[in-house]
């Protein structure tokens, strides 16, 4: 439905600009998000740090991977490196820019089809936000009562308790669920709502797809159903603005508290229990039970669907606040690129954390998951400087610029595997179904809407299997050796960890 109306969108945008050429990129129809954290990302100015003008500068390299969405991790002015603590809800990082630059970057990105989306950070503002300045002086000089006193805004109590902090100079003491630093917002207050609605068409007037939602479990401290009552009323409020909104939840739990809650709201939440290097995506993959993988897929699918029609799962492998994925599986590369096959040929929107397509690493502290791109190791144009507090320096895959000539590189495993999704509308909006080979090594997802119905086989094997496929021909292989797929009548070869898209025969 998105596609479709996006499609007839960059028809008339053709036929205006350019009379129906075919310079353009090709529609992107997988949806393949890419997660920044701007201050490690690609530097303009030569100051070390990673700004919204760099990304204009690689819009190019995102656009040639195959990228359709971008999640800007926060860009709002804060006192933190990582900026999930916010001082202004309206305002740019001046570290990383202005709005002005933010205006181009969205507009830069729309002309290549991108969507950009960014964090937005409601549980709780910086303790230098001006809402908690204001608030903490009504307190301590005994003023909530009068107007505009900001006490609201927060959780006050005289109560000691655990996570509440005092506010100097007063009886009271405040929530902060994270560290001191970071007060906890109270959504129930009708001010907050009315600023969250203001914040809400600020950005979406400025052109952003939607959101991703930090810390959701925490609004209410972790009482689910108000949590997913505010989630709802957000997500109302900004597809009032656009229908077809992108809002994802991070929701730090299990499956299924996500599909039975979260997905109520009508929002989409990051799927953790595929994530990291205990996840279910490195384990089946291990166990070489892709039969298992492939059952849980389309089960989660149809429990999703069951609360929401439209709902899209989020599927990725690490994020900011996890190990880097090249690490999971070691010296192993083939299992490596095979991770990126499952996890970016499944139904709904695959997220890729910026340099995973490259294999950097990086663990232990949070600086250690969040360092600079490596462009190049001969040239330090656009590199940003060491986080303080970071402390690794391993390395397995070499700089993008090496991968980028290498055939045979994670890189161009990645940008083939984006290829491949974005042929397929169906991985994205489709509805689900197991398509079983009898082979416990062997996944086999079927996606269909109204375009077309594909067939996804990958062989987690790591030896060749023979499947029986009736009724679909093939159409795209991805094989990490020299051995190809090959399809026989309806006798289909795989070799060790490959993968095999087949389309409905009419
Ligand atoms: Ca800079």
């Amino acid at each position: 439905m998105k596609r479709v109306k996006r499609y007839i969108a960059c028809l008339l945008t053709l036929l205006l600009i350019t009379g129906c050429g075919s310079n353009t990129q090709k529609a992107k129809e997988g949806n393949v998000y890419y997660e920044i954290f701007v201050r490690s990302f690609y530097d303009s100015d030569g100051d070390g740090t990673g700004d919204l003008q760099g990304i204009i500068q690689k819009l190019d390299y995102l656009d040639d991977l195959g990228i359709s969405g971008i999640w800007l991790m926060p860009i709002m002015p804060s006192e933190t490196y990582h900026k999930y603590d916010v001082d202004d809800y309206y305002s740019i990082d001046e570290s990383y820019g202005t709005m002005e630059d933010f205006e181009e970057l969205v507009s830069k990105a729309k002309e290549k089809d991108i969507d950009i989306i960014i964090d937005l950070v409601l549980n709780h503002t910086s303790d230098t936000h001006e809402w908690f300045v204001k608030a903490t002086n009504s307190v301590r000089k005994g003023k909530c009562e009068e107007p505009n006193s900001y006490c609201d805004y927060y959780n006050f109590t005289t109560e000691r308790k655990g996570k509440y902090y005092v506010v100097p100079g007063s009886p009271y003491f405040y929530e902060a669920v994270f560290v001191d630093g970071m007060p906890d917002l109270n959504l129930s207050s009708e001010n907050v709502r009315n600023e969250i609605v203001n914040i809400v068409d600020f950005w979406m007037n400025k052109g952003v797809k939607g959101f991703r939602l930090d810390a959701v479990l925490h609004y209410f401290g972790e009482n689910t159903p108000k949590n997913i009552e505010f989630l709802t009323w957000f997500t109302d409020l900004v597809r009032s603005y656009d229908e077809d909104a992108y809002i994802v939840d991070e929701a730090w739990t299990n499956n299924s508290t996500i599909y039975s809650e979260y997905f109520k709201s009508g929002s989409s939440a990051f799927d953790f229990d595929l994530s990291q290097s205990g996840g279910d995506i490195v384990s089946t993959i291990r166990g070489e039970r892709g039969a298992k993988l492939a059952k849980q897929v389309v089960e989660y699918d149809s429990l999703i669907h069951s609360y929401d029609e439209n709902a899209i799962n989020s599927v990725f492998l690490s994020n900011h606040d996890q190990g880097r994925s090249a690490a999971f599986f070691a010296a192993d590369e083939n299992s490596t690129k095979f991770m990126a096959n499952v996890y970016l040929l499944m139904p709904g929107t695959p997220f890729v954390y910026y340099g995973e397509e490259i294999g950097m690493l990086g663990s232990g502290v949070d600086e250690n998951k969040r360092l600079s791109f490596i462009w190049s190791d001969t040239d330090d144009t656009g590199m940003c400087s060491l986080l303080a507090n970071s402390d690794y320096t391993k390395r397995r895959y070499a700089a993008l610029d090496e991968q980028q000539k290498d055939k045979g590189s994670l890189y161009n495993h990645y940008k083939k595997v984006i290829t491949v999704r974005n042929n397929h509308s169906s991985l994205v909006n489709g509805s689900t179904e197991l398509y079983s080979t009898n082979n416990d090594a062997v996944y086999g997802v079927v996606s269909r809407n109204d375009k077309e119905e594909i067939l996804v086989i990958h062989n987690f094997g790591k030896s060749v299997n023979e499947v029986t496929v009736e009724g679909y021909k093939l159409s795209e292989t991805i094989v990490l050796g020299d051995e190809k797929i090959t399809m026989k009548q309806n006798i289909v070869t795989l070799p060790a960890q490959s993968t095999a898209v087949f389309i409905k025969e009419n």
